[in-house]
């Protein structure tokens, strides 16, 4: 299904039952050896105390295969990524899957260790980074010091390493605590060209509640517009940033997204409702997902001021204003 269908398709009829995905989540494995203190999945629990337990390497690609037949462009997530037990052997059968777009999001602590195979999989490498002290980052990390220096050290090699396809993206949490390092974190990203892309800390769905009309974070996100009418490296549209600084309600779609545990089960409506919506492989229309799953958890939900994250918030800022997106993503970067 081609993406002009699936706009018009979201746009014009989003009560209808279809299941249309722009693009899909997999989240390889939860476990991460991190402990940052703003981590959490929708219902508010981090992700490494969630069940652990990750596919083998044969049924992830069996799960990737279905999925490649609903979206052509896949983040594989966690957790963190590289902590799955196989990665190397996972990350090698994916250029065969012939994805358009594979985003891989990591902590960046053991990035070195994989880099040969990520250079030819990965075409957006996210690194996380919150801020450019090392003291408060090693302290949130919670594995000691140094943790910082060990990541900006797999950055620095990421970006020199000589057969790289991807393009580097440095994403920000923006907590009570950390928004004056942001600044830093955001001119780190400019100087060599990374794209910066920053997301409020969400408690489960809902922003922190300090972050609500706080005049250092608005004047954050007022800053990264006017980098952003200046054509700096930032991700998302001005309309999208300007979301996230008011923390504004917006009308969600969550069927643009196809998000998948670790053991196949597809989340439905969302990631952050996560209703077991059925299992990929048992699956094989996603409509028929959705309309089994609605009979028994309901249909799409009218939603309250949340979750103002990169997918939800920015594909319904994608559905109600497209056209800075599509120049951004064909005349940008
Ligand atoms: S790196 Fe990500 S998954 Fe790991 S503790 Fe931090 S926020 Fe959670
Ligand atoms: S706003 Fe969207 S992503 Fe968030 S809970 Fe509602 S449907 Fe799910």
């Amino acid at each position: 299904m081609n993406d002009l269908f699936k706009f018009l398709y979201h746009k014009w009829m989003p009560g209808n039952t279809r299941w249309y995905p722009f693009l899909a989540v997999y989240y390889l494995t939860y476990s991460c050896q991190f402990r940052c203190p703003y981590c959490c999945d929708g219902s508010g629990t981090p992700y490494y105390k969630l069940n652990t337990e990750s596919a083998a390497v044969g049924q992830a690609i069996q799960y990737l295969t279905r999925i490649r037949s609903f979206c052509k462009d896949v983040v594989i997530s966690g957790g963190e990524p590289l902590e799955y037990p196989q990665f190397s052997a996972f990350i090698k059968q994916i250029p065969a899957l012939r994805f358009r777009q594979v985003i891989l999001t990591t902590n960046g602590f053991a990035v070195d260790k994989f880099l040969e195979t990520i250079a030819v999989a990965v075409d957006s490498l996210v690194f996380s980074l919150d801020t450019l002290d090392h003291g408060k980052a090693d302290a949130w990390h919670g594995i000691g010091a140094g943790s910082l220096a060990k990541i900006l050290g797999n950055i620095e090699q990421a970006d020199r390493y000589h057969i790289k396809r991807y393009q580097i993206t440095i994403s920000s949490v923006v907590t009570p605590n950390n928004i004056e390092d942001l600044y830093a974190v955001y001119k780190y990203a400019k100087q060599r060209n990374y794209i910066f892309a920053a997301a409020p800390q969400l408690m489960g769905v809902k922003a922190h509640p300090e972050l609500f009309n706080n005049p250092r974070y608005i004047q954050f996100f007022n800053f990264l517009i006017a980098e952003k009418k200046k054509k700096g490296p930032i991700f998302g549209s001005r309309l999208y940033l300007e979301y996230l600084r008011d923390l504004k309600k917006f009308k969600c779609f969550p069927f643009t997204m196809l998000v998948v545990a670790p053991l196949g089960e597809v989340f439905y409506p969302c990631l952050e409702i996560g209703h077991p919506g059925g299992h990929i492989l048992t699956n094989m229309s996603l409509h028929r997902l959705r309309q089994v799953a609605a009979r028994q958890f309901g249909s799409q939900p009218a939603c309250d001021i949340r979750c103002h994250s990169a997918c939800a918030l920015g594909f319904s800022i994608f559905l109600q204003n497209p056209l800075p997106t599509i120049k951004e993503k064909f005349l940008a970067h």
